[in-house]
Protein backbone atom coordinates (compact mmCIF):
# COMPACT_ATOMS: atom_id res chain seq x y z
CA UNK A 1 0.00 0.00 0.00
CA UNK A 2 3.31 2.25 1.18
CA UNK A 3 3.98 2.63 -2.70
CA UNK A 4 0.91 4.33 -3.50
CA UNK A 5 1.47 7.40 -1.61
CA UNK A 6 4.35 7.96 -3.94
CA UNK A 7 2.45 8.21 -6.73
CA UNK A 8 -0.12 10.50 -5.01
CA UNK A 9 1.49 12.78 -3.76
CA UNK A 10 5.21 12.82 -5.17
CA UNK A 11 7.34 15.98 -3.47
CA UNK A 12 5.08 16.04 -0.62
CA UNK A 13 5.96 12.64 0.78
CA UNK A 14 6.70 13.73 4.02
CA UNK A 15 3.32 14.87 4.90
CA UNK A 16 0.99 12.65 6.86
CA UNK A 17 -2.41 12.59 5.73
CA UNK A 18 -5.16 11.91 8.04
CA UNK A 19 -8.23 13.26 6.65
CA UNK A 20 -9.63 10.93 4.80
CA UNK A 21 -13.01 11.62 5.92
CA UNK A 22 -12.99 14.58 4.01
CA UNK A 23 -11.69 13.12 1.07
CA UNK A 24 -9.44 10.22 -0.47
CA UNK A 25 -7.21 10.41 -3.00
CA UNK A 26 -7.47 8.83 -6.56
CA UNK A 27 -6.24 5.20 -6.98
CA UNK A 28 -3.89 4.91 -9.34
CA UNK A 29 -6.19 1.69 -10.95
CA UNK A 30 -9.01 3.90 -11.02
CA UNK A 31 -6.97 6.45 -12.85
CA UNK A 32 -5.84 4.19 -15.12
CA UNK A 33 -9.49 3.33 -16.21
CA UNK A 34 -10.41 6.59 -16.62
CA UNK A 35 -7.83 7.96 -18.69
CA UNK A 36 -9.41 6.64 -22.08
CA UNK A 37 -12.92 8.22 -21.19
CA UNK A 38 -11.09 11.81 -20.85
CA UNK A 39 -9.54 11.03 -24.47
CA UNK A 40 -9.89 9.00 -27.31
CA UNK A 41 -13.27 7.81 -25.72
CA UNK A 42 -14.82 11.05 -25.38
CA UNK A 43 -18.55 10.16 -27.04
CA UNK A 44 -21.63 11.37 -25.23
CA UNK A 45 -23.57 8.17 -23.96
CA UNK A 46 -26.86 9.40 -25.31
CA UNK A 47 -25.34 9.21 -29.06
CA UNK A 48 -26.80 6.04 -30.97
CA UNK A 49 -22.83 6.04 -33.56
CA UNK A 50 -19.76 4.01 -32.02
CA UNK A 51 -18.44 6.70 -29.49
CA UNK A 52 -21.67 7.00 -27.80
CA UNK A 53 -22.09 3.36 -27.84
CA UNK A 54 -18.76 2.83 -26.21
CA UNK A 55 -19.35 5.79 -23.43
CA UNK A 56 -22.80 3.76 -23.01
CA UNK A 57 -21.25 0.43 -22.73
CA UNK A 58 -19.09 1.75 -20.28
CA UNK A 59 -21.20 3.50 -17.96
CA UNK A 60 -23.40 0.48 -17.92
CA UNK A 61 -20.61 -1.67 -16.77
CA UNK A 62 -19.94 0.98 -13.74
CA UNK A 63 -23.85 0.85 -12.85
CA UNK A 64 -23.69 -2.86 -12.37
CA UNK A 65 -19.93 -2.43 -10.57
CA UNK A 66 -21.88 -0.25 -7.89
CA UNK A 67 -24.94 -2.53 -7.98
CA UNK A 68 -23.09 -5.05 -6.84
CA UNK A 69 -21.29 -3.22 -3.89
CA UNK A 70 -24.32 -2.33 -2.25
CA UNK A 71 -26.10 -5.58 -3.25
CA UNK A 72 -28.77 -3.83 -5.43
CA UNK A 73 -31.08 -6.18 -6.64
CA UNK A 74 -30.94 -4.08 -10.37
CA UNK A 75 -27.98 -2.03 -11.94
CA UNK A 76 -31.67 0.15 -13.11
CA UNK A 77 -31.58 1.05 -9.17
CA UNK A 78 -28.44 3.31 -9.51
CA UNK A 79 -28.72 7.03 -10.45
CA UNK A 80 -25.20 8.97 -10.88
CA UNK A 81 -25.21 12.44 -9.65
CA UNK A 82 -23.32 14.83 -9.41
CA UNK A 83 -21.86 14.57 -5.72
CA UNK A 84 -23.09 12.85 -2.03
CA UNK A 85 -24.80 15.90 -1.63
CA UNK A 86 -26.35 16.14 -4.75
CA UNK A 87 -27.58 12.47 -3.86
CA UNK A 88 -28.90 13.53 -0.52
CA UNK A 89 -30.65 16.51 -1.82
CA UNK A 90 -32.46 14.40 -4.92
CA UNK A 91 -33.95 11.68 -2.36
CA UNK A 92 -34.87 13.94 0.48
CA UNK A 93 -36.73 17.16 -1.76
CA UNK A 94 -37.64 14.15 -4.59
CA UNK A 95 -39.69 12.07 -2.57
CA UNK A 96 -40.71 14.43 0.40
CA UNK A 97 -42.18 17.05 -2.15
CA UNK A 98 -43.95 14.03 -4.44
CA UNK A 99 -45.61 12.78 -1.05
CA UNK A 100 -46.52 15.95 -0.26
CA UNK A 101 -48.24 16.56 -3.70
CA UNK A 102 -50.48 13.74 -2.83
CA UNK A 103 -51.60 14.60 0.05
CA UNK A 104 -49.34 12.17 2.00
CA UNK A 105 -48.17 14.47 4.35
CA UNK A 106 -45.55 16.48 4.98
CA UNK A 107 -43.44 15.62 8.27
CA UNK A 108 -39.75 14.54 8.18
CA UNK A 109 -37.46 12.46 10.81
CA UNK A 110 -33.98 12.86 10.93
CA UNK A 111 -31.31 12.87 13.34
CA UNK A 112 -29.22 16.03 14.56
CA UNK A 113 -25.87 14.24 13.76
CA UNK A 114 -26.34 14.52 9.81
CA UNK A 115 -23.81 15.91 7.30
CA UNK A 116 -25.24 19.47 6.25
CA UNK A 117 -25.83 17.59 2.90
CA UNK A 118 -29.15 16.68 4.83
CA UNK A 119 -29.19 18.98 7.71
CA UNK A 120 -29.81 21.96 5.06
CA UNK A 121 -31.96 20.17 2.73
CA UNK A 122 -34.22 19.85 5.75
CA UNK A 123 -34.22 23.16 7.27
CA UNK A 124 -34.82 24.37 3.71
CA UNK A 125 -38.08 22.24 3.56
CA UNK A 126 -38.93 23.65 7.09
CA UNK A 127 -39.39 26.86 5.03
CA UNK A 128 -41.45 25.33 2.42
CA UNK A 129 -44.45 24.04 4.78
CA UNK A 130 -43.08 20.78 6.23
CA UNK A 131 -42.33 19.99 9.66
CA UNK A 132 -38.78 18.13 10.59
CA UNK A 133 -38.19 16.19 13.96
CA UNK A 134 -34.12 16.13 14.53
CA UNK A 135 -33.83 12.86 16.40
CA UNK A 136 -31.30 14.13 19.77
CA UNK A 137 -28.39 11.61 20.06
CA UNK A 138 -26.81 10.13 22.90
CA UNK A 139 -23.16 11.35 24.12
CA UNK A 140 -21.76 8.97 21.61
CA UNK A 141 -23.97 10.50 18.40
CA UNK A 142 -26.43 7.04 18.45
CA UNK A 143 -30.55 7.61 18.19
CA UNK A 144 -32.62 5.27 19.98
CA UNK A 145 -35.01 3.82 18.27
CA UNK A 146 -37.66 4.01 20.66
CA UNK A 147 -37.05 7.95 20.38
CA UNK A 148 -37.92 6.94 17.16
CA UNK A 149 -41.23 4.71 17.27
CA UNK A 150 -42.57 7.72 19.70
CA UNK A 151 -41.77 10.56 16.42
CA UNK A 152 -43.64 8.99 13.88
CA UNK A 153 -46.99 10.46 12.53
CA UNK A 154 -49.60 10.04 10.38
CA UNK A 155 -47.82 12.51 8.33
CA UNK A 156 -44.64 11.60 8.35
CA UNK A 157 -43.27 10.90 4.49
CA UNK A 158 -39.60 10.16 5.06
CA UNK A 159 -37.53 9.41 7.50
CA UNK A 160 -33.76 9.63 6.89
CA UNK A 161 -30.72 8.48 8.90
CA UNK A 162 -27.63 8.44 8.05
CA UNK A 163 -25.44 5.12 8.61
CA UNK A 164 -21.94 6.59 9.57
CA UNK A 165 -20.91 9.92 10.84
CA UNK A 166 -18.41 11.57 9.29
CA UNK A 167 -17.05 13.05 12.35
CA UNK A 168 -16.77 10.34 14.83
CA UNK A 169 -17.27 7.74 13.22
CA UNK A 170 -20.71 6.11 15.18
CA UNK A 171 -23.15 3.81 13.38
CA UNK A 172 -26.85 4.10 13.55
CA UNK A 173 -28.57 1.18 14.25
CA UNK A 174 -29.51 0.98 10.67
CA UNK A 175 -31.46 -2.70 10.49
CA UNK A 176 -33.45 -1.61 13.30
CA UNK A 177 -34.71 2.23 11.87
CA UNK A 178 -35.34 0.24 8.56
CA UNK A 179 -38.11 -2.46 10.48
CA UNK A 180 -39.61 0.66 12.23
CA UNK A 181 -40.23 2.42 8.50
CA UNK A 182 -41.24 -1.07 7.72
CA UNK A 183 -43.61 -1.55 10.18
CA UNK A 184 -45.06 2.14 9.39
CA UNK A 185 -44.83 2.11 5.89
CA UNK A 186 -42.94 4.78 5.83
CA UNK A 187 -39.68 5.46 2.96
CA UNK A 188 -36.28 5.26 4.68
CA UNK A 189 -33.28 7.04 3.14
CA UNK A 190 -29.96 6.74 4.73
CA UNK A 191 -26.67 8.78 3.76
CA UNK A 192 -23.93 5.95 3.66
CA UNK A 193 -21.18 8.43 1.74
CA UNK A 194 -18.93 7.35 5.44
CA UNK A 195 -20.25 3.79 5.53
CA UNK A 196 -19.86 2.23 1.80
CA UNK A 197 -16.25 0.62 1.54
CA UNK A 198 -15.96 0.39 5.06
CA UNK A 199 -18.81 -1.47 6.03
CA UNK A 200 -20.52 -4.31 4.36
CA UNK A 201 -24.11 -3.18 2.92
CA UNK A 202 -26.71 -5.24 1.63
CA UNK A 203 -29.28 -2.86 0.32
CA UNK A 204 -32.04 -5.98 -0.04
CA UNK A 205 -31.46 -7.16 3.44
CA UNK A 206 -31.41 -4.01 5.38
CA UNK A 207 -34.39 -2.81 2.83
CA UNK A 208 -33.42 1.13 2.77
CA UNK A 209 -35.67 2.66 0.24
CA UNK A 210 -32.86 5.08 -0.92
CA UNK A 211 -29.19 5.41 -0.36
CA UNK A 212 -26.46 8.17 -0.86
CA UNK A 213 -22.78 7.40 -1.31
CA UNK A 214 -19.88 9.47 -3.10
CA UNK A 215 -16.78 8.87 -5.24
CA UNK A 216 -14.54 10.73 -3.76
CA UNK A 217 -14.63 9.29 0.30
CA UNK A 218 -13.82 5.78 -1.95
CA UNK A 219 -11.00 6.55 -4.05
CA UNK A 220 -12.73 7.70 -6.89
CA UNK A 221 -12.68 11.28 -7.91
CA UNK A 222 -14.91 14.47 -6.66
CA UNK A 223 -17.96 15.74 -8.37
CA UNK A 224 -19.72 12.28 -8.85
CA UNK A 225 -22.14 10.56 -6.32
CA UNK A 226 -24.77 7.55 -6.55
CA UNK A 227 -28.33 7.50 -4.99
CA UNK A 228 -29.50 4.12 -4.69
CA UNK A 229 -33.28 3.95 -5.47
CA UNK A 230 -35.29 0.89 -4.62
CA UNK A 231 -37.43 -0.44 -7.12
CA UNK A 232 -41.35 0.89 -6.32
CA UNK A 233 -40.14 4.02 -4.45
CA UNK A 234 -41.21 7.14 -6.40
CA UNK A 235 -39.66 10.44 -6.31
CA UNK A 236 -39.91 13.72 -8.09
CA UNK A 237 -36.18 14.94 -9.88
CA UNK A 238 -34.35 17.54 -8.55
CA UNK A 239 -32.78 18.10 -12.18
CA UNK A 240 -34.65 18.49 -15.61
CA UNK A 241 -33.85 18.34 -19.00
CA UNK A 242 -33.14 15.13 -21.30
CA UNK A 243 -33.98 11.78 -20.49
CA UNK A 244 -30.69 10.30 -18.97
CA UNK A 245 -30.46 8.47 -15.84
CA UNK A 246 -34.31 6.77 -16.97
CA UNK A 247 -35.73 10.07 -16.95
CA UNK A 248 -34.19 10.30 -13.44
CA UNK A 249 -31.47 13.09 -13.67
CA UNK A 250 -30.96 14.84 -16.49
CA UNK A 251 -27.28 16.42 -18.33
CA UNK A 252 -25.05 14.43 -20.42
CA UNK A 253 -23.30 11.86 -17.99
CA UNK A 254 -19.79 12.36 -16.45
CA UNK A 255 -18.42 9.55 -18.38
CA UNK A 256 -15.10 9.02 -16.83
CA UNK A 257 -15.81 9.58 -13.34
CA UNK A 258 -18.54 7.28 -13.40
CA UNK A 259 -16.01 4.63 -15.04
CA UNK A 260 -13.68 5.64 -11.86
CA UNK A 261 -16.51 5.17 -9.25
CA UNK A 262 -17.61 1.85 -11.34
CA UNK A 263 -13.79 1.16 -10.97
CA UNK A 264 -13.11 2.37 -6.74
CA UNK A 265 -16.77 0.36 -6.12
CA UNK A 266 -15.58 -3.04 -7.45
CA UNK A 267 -12.40 -2.17 -6.08
CA UNK A 268 -13.96 -1.73 -2.81
CA UNK A 269 -16.15 -4.96 -2.82
CA UNK A 270 -13.19 -7.16 -3.29
CA UNK A 271 -10.80 -5.65 -0.88
CA UNK A 272 -13.80 -4.58 1.64
CA UNK A 273 -12.60 -7.04 4.60
CA UNK A 274 -8.55 -6.59 4.17
CA UNK A 275 -9.67 -2.49 4.22
CA UNK A 276 -11.54 -2.77 7.09
CA UNK A 277 -9.08 -4.83 8.86
CA UNK A 278 -6.01 -2.64 7.85
CA UNK A 279 -8.03 0.84 9.37
CA UNK A 280 -9.08 -0.95 12.47
CA UNK A 281 -5.63 -1.83 13.20
CA UNK A 282 -4.34 1.32 12.96
CA UNK A 283 -7.19 3.33 14.58
CA UNK A 284 -6.61 1.01 17.50
CA UNK A 285 -2.81 1.53 16.84
CA UNK A 286 -3.21 5.31 17.06
CA UNK A 287 -5.42 4.91 20.24
CA UNK A 288 -3.06 2.85 22.08
CA UNK A 289 -0.49 5.95 21.32
CA UNK A 290 -2.15 8.72 22.38
CA UNK A 291 -3.44 6.68 25.48
CA UNK A 292 -0.06 6.11 26.39
CA UNK A 293 1.65 9.62 26.10
CA UNK A 294 -1.40 11.92 27.00
CA UNK A 295 -3.37 12.62 29.47
CA UNK A 296 -6.88 14.35 30.16
CA UNK A 297 -8.32 13.38 26.86
CA UNK A 298 -11.88 11.81 25.72
CA UNK A 299 -12.83 10.15 22.55
CA UNK A 300 -16.29 10.76 21.18
CA UNK A 301 -16.95 7.66 18.97
CA UNK A 302 -18.96 4.86 20.19
CA UNK A 303 -17.09 2.46 22.09
CA UNK A 304 -18.87 -0.65 20.18
CA UNK A 305 -20.31 0.80 16.98
CA UNK A 306 -17.60 2.65 15.83
CA UNK A 307 -16.55 2.76 11.84
CA UNK A 308 -12.84 1.76 11.56
CA UNK A 309 -10.84 4.57 10.89
CA UNK A 310 -11.87 7.62 12.28
CA UNK A 311 -11.00 8.60 15.84
CA UNK A 312 -12.09 11.97 17.33
CA UNK A 313 -10.21 13.28 20.22
CA UNK A 314 -10.54 15.61 22.74
CA UNK A 315 -8.41 17.00 24.07
CA UNK A 316 -8.60 19.37 27.75
CA UNK A 317 -6.65 22.93 27.61
CA UNK A 318 -6.18 22.62 24.01
CA UNK A 319 -7.40 25.40 21.72
CA UNK A 320 -8.39 22.58 18.79
CA UNK A 321 -7.82 24.89 15.63
CA UNK A 322 -4.29 26.37 17.00
CA UNK A 323 -3.87 22.40 17.25
CA UNK A 324 -4.43 21.73 13.95
CA UNK A 325 -2.55 24.50 12.76
CA UNK A 326 0.59 23.48 14.75
CA UNK A 327 0.03 20.26 13.68
CA UNK A 328 0.10 21.27 10.07
CA UNK A 329 3.23 23.13 10.53
CA UNK A 330 4.92 19.68 11.63
CA UNK A 331 3.27 17.56 8.02
CA UNK A 332 0.07 16.66 9.68
CA UNK A 333 -3.15 16.90 8.18
CA UNK A 334 -6.00 16.57 10.39
CA UNK A 335 -9.66 17.93 11.06
CA UNK A 336 -10.72 19.79 13.63
CA UNK A 337 -14.57 19.44 15.25
CA UNK A 338 -15.19 23.05 15.07
CA UNK A 339 -17.18 25.09 12.32
CA UNK A 340 -13.53 26.42 11.22
CA UNK A 341 -15.19 26.84 7.26
CA UNK A 342 -16.99 30.12 8.22
CA UNK A 343 -14.03 31.18 10.64
CA UNK A 344 -16.03 31.28 13.75
CA UNK A 345 -15.12 28.80 16.56
CA UNK A 346 -18.69 27.19 17.26
CA UNK A 347 -18.48 23.70 17.96
CA UNK A 348 -19.86 21.60 15.22
CA UNK A 349 -23.22 20.77 15.45
CA UNK A 350 -22.72 16.80 16.06
CA UNK A 351 -20.34 17.50 19.00
CA UNK A 352 -22.78 19.92 20.39
CA UNK A 353 -25.47 17.08 19.46
CA UNK A 354 -23.48 15.06 21.90
CA UNK A 355 -23.90 17.51 24.77
CA UNK A 356 -19.61 17.68 24.85
CA UNK A 357 -19.38 20.64 26.87
CA UNK A 358 -17.75 24.12 24.85
CA UNK A 359 -14.69 23.47 26.75
CA UNK A 360 -13.71 20.10 25.51
CA UNK A 361 -15.60 20.38 21.95
CA UNK A 362 -13.29 23.04 21.46
CA UNK A 363 -10.32 21.12 21.80
CA UNK A 364 -11.70 18.22 19.72
CA UNK A 365 -9.86 16.99 16.81
CA UNK A 366 -10.66 14.11 14.09
CA UNK A 367 -8.20 11.63 12.64
CA UNK A 368 -9.32 10.02 9.84
CA UNK A 369 -7.01 6.86 8.37
CA UNK A 370 -7.13 5.58 4.97
CA UNK A 371 -5.62 2.89 2.62
CA UNK A 372 -2.34 4.70 2.50
CA UNK A 373 -1.88 5.11 6.48
CA UNK A 374 1.33 3.33 7.63
CA UNK A 375 2.45 2.36 10.87
CA UNK A 376 4.59 4.60 10.90
CA UNK A 377 2.63 7.26 9.81
CA UNK A 378 0.92 6.72 13.26
CA UNK A 379 3.96 6.32 14.90
CA UNK A 380 5.38 9.57 13.91
CA UNK A 381 2.34 10.81 15.14
CA UNK A 382 2.51 9.73 18.54
CA UNK A 383 6.06 10.76 18.64
CA UNK A 384 4.58 14.38 17.92
CA UNK A 385 1.74 14.92 19.10
CA UNK A 386 2.25 14.80 23.54
CA UNK A 387 4.82 17.18 22.88
CA UNK A 388 2.61 19.79 20.71
CA UNK A 389 -0.44 18.94 23.41
CA UNK A 390 2.23 19.77 26.30
CA UNK A 391 3.26 22.93 25.42
CA UNK A 392 -0.40 24.54 23.79
CA UNK A 393 -1.65 23.35 27.56
CA UNK A 394 0.93 25.84 29.16
CA UNK A 395 -0.34 28.51 26.90
CA UNK A 396 -3.57 27.77 27.10
CA UNK A 397 -5.99 30.22 28.61
CA UNK A 398 -9.65 28.70 29.46
C1 LIG B 1 -18.58 13.90 2.32
C2 LIG B 1 -19.96 13.62 2.82
C3 LIG B 1 -21.10 14.04 2.11
C4 LIG B 1 -21.00 14.88 0.86
O1 LIG B 1 -20.51 14.20 -0.26
P1 LIG B 1 -19.94 15.09 -1.47
O2 LIG B 1 -19.72 14.11 -2.57
O3 LIG B 1 -18.68 15.72 -0.97
O4 LIG B 1 -20.98 16.08 -1.80
C5 LIG B 1 -22.35 13.71 2.60
N1 LIG B 1 -22.47 13.01 3.74
C6 LIG B 1 -21.42 12.57 4.44
C7 LIG B 1 -21.64 11.78 5.68
C8 LIG B 1 -20.13 12.87 4.02
O5 LIG B 1 -19.08 12.47 4.74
Amino acid sequence: MCDLRIATWGKNMERIYLDYNATTPLRPEVRDTMMPYLMEAFGNGSSIHAYGREARTAIDTAREQVAELIGAKSPSEIVFTGSGTEADNHAIKGLSELQKSRGKGNHIITSSVEHHAVLHTCQYLEQRDFEVTYLPVDRYGRISVDQLREAIRDTTVLISIMHVNNENGTIQPLEEICEIAQEHDIPFHTDAVQSVGKLEMNVQECGVNLLAFSGHKIYAPKGIGVLYIRRGTRLANLVHGGSHERNRRAGSENVPAIVGLGAAADLAKQEQDSYARHLDRLTHRLRDGLNAHIDRLHYNGHPDHCAPGTLNVSFESVEGESLILRLDMEGICVSTGSACTSGSMEPSHVLAALGLPPRLAQGTVRFSLGRNTTEAEIDAVIAKLPKVIQQMRILYRG
